[in-house]
């Protein structure tokens, strides 16, 4: 009997067999001939990543554990001790706190460039500066990054380019054709898409990255186990369709925000009032996201008053499933800056952040009504 199964079937599997020492050779002698050990590579991991790096353009990809797994080897292959790394002041938390807490102390100093300045690199590059770490769209406050002018910005000064394409996907923005050297995602968010997996991948625009990328995801363990690559590769596969009704319910959803009495501002990229609507425009070939954040009033008891009362958007500190959700980012992805970071960057206590799924967006409206009223 021949069975053809029509998808890649889960190799829930820690290692692999061998006939004798002649396949073992051939595995080291032949890369890419079979498989030894889970860690060191498995079908369905090795398809989530090459699935990935197809739609990134990449020259080579891994799969990690975590979006978190997939900074942190980004960082390892560009850098060692006594290398200085510049980060975009508008990045995930966790970004930060890696890189403050953690990088820090393997000799791995960080400069963080507002967002004003970003083009401007001069000022903030060192002798010993590797990388710039940017996000194409920014989390919480919805700022985009010019990736085309920060790539030639980087390379002038002898900077890789490392972005952060979570937000956007590559449905919307493919970083790496537009000059960065190494794009990057939490698959816990747009890539599965179904809030059921933590994943991340990294891709790299060249081969001799990728391969030491494949190095530290070894060494360092970050590999992904095979039944989250499976999740990750089923959920990919609707991720075009996804990221369109995403970005269509986004739309409606902040027009009907910003025209509320009671909100103040609205942060979404797709809204022409948005100081970088014609950018994301044009860099996300006339899609936005799903993704946006807006302003109550400054008055914690007013925001608690928000979420009490919302039934379609739950307050559950993650991102991109198909069915809406709501974050704080003072409270939870942004806690560990400081007071005077966050007052700086606009994180303040009437910030709310929507991920819009792709219900029908009528009810997303009639909810958004009832929670503001
Ligand atoms: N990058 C961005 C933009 C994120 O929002 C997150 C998590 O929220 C991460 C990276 C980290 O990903 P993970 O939670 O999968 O480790």
């Amino acid at each position: 009997m021949t069975i053809k199964p029509k998808i890649t079937p889960i190799y829930q599997t820690s290692v692999f067999k061998f006939d004798d020492l002649n396949e073992l050779e051939q595995y080291f002698g032949e890369p890419g001939s079979r498989y030894l050990y889970s860690r060191n590579g498995n079908p369905n991991s090795d398809e989530l990543a090459d699935k990935v790096n197809e739609l990134e353009g990449g020259a080579g990809a891994i799969a990690t554990g975590s979006g978190m797994a997939a900074i942190f080897a980004a960082i390892a292959a560009l850098c060692q001790a006594g290398d200085h790394v510049l980060c975009a002041a508008d990045i995930y938390g966790g970004s930060s706190a890696l890189l403050n807490a953690e990088l820090s102390r393997m000799g791995i100093v960080v400069t963080y460039v507002p967002f004003e300045q970003l083009y401007d690199l001069a000022q903030f590059v060192q002798p010993t500066t590797r990388l710039l770490l940017a996000e194409t769209i920014s989390n919480p406050l919805l700022r985009v990054a010019d990736l085309r002018r920060l790539a030639a910005e980087c390379h002038v000064h002898g900077l890789k380019l490392v972005v952060d394409n979570t937000f956007a996907s590559p449905v919307i923005t493919r970083p790496l054709a537009l000059g960065a050297d190494i794009v990057l995602h939490s698959v816990t968010k747009y890539i599965s898409g179904h809030s059921d997996v933590t994943a991340g991948v990294v891709v790299a625009a060249d081969a001799e990255v990728a391969a030491r990328l494949k190095q530290i995801g070894v060494f360092y363990g970050l590999t992904l186990s095979p039944m989250e690559s499976w999740l990750a590769v089923r959920g990919l596969k609707t991720l075009r369709i996804r990221m369109r009704e995403h970005s269509y319910n986004a739309l409606v959803v902040a027009q009907f925000l910003a025209a509320h009495p009671r909100v103040r501002q609205v942060n979404y990229p797709g809204l022409e009032t948005h100081p970088q609507h014609a950018l994301a425009l044009e860099q996300g070939a006339g899609q936005f996201g799903g993704m946006l954040s807006f302003l109550l009033e400054d008055d914690a008891e007013v925001v608690n008053g928000f979420m009490r009362r919302s039934q379609r958007f739950p307050f559950a500190p993650s991102l991109a499933g198909v069915d809406s959700s709501l974050s704080y980012p003072l409270g939870t992805s942004h806690r560990s800056l400081t007071v005077e970071q966050q007052a700086a960057l606009g994180i303040t206590v009437g910030l709310v952040r929507l991920s819009v799924g792709i219900e029908p967006v009528e009810e997303l409206l009639a909810d958004l009504a009832q929670a503001l009223s």
